[in-house]
């Protein structure tokens, strides 16, 4: 399901945003890491392709 943008703090993620709540990457970020927007960060390729 498509969700407002969201991106992980973990510094050891990609600079990438995520707009599926579903999407394989975006979704092993754990809620504590998860925050809300882009942060600037180009869209994960994962959720660009669907
Ligand atoms: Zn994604």
């Amino acid at each position: 399901m498509k969700v407002p943008a969201y991106y992980s703090i973990n510094p050891d993620d990609p600079d990438v945003h995520h707009v599926y709540d579903d999407c394989v990457s975006g979704k092993q970020i754990p809620p504590q890491n998860k925050r809300s927007g882009t942060n600037g960060y180009r869209m994960c390729e994962h959720c660009a392709e669907r």
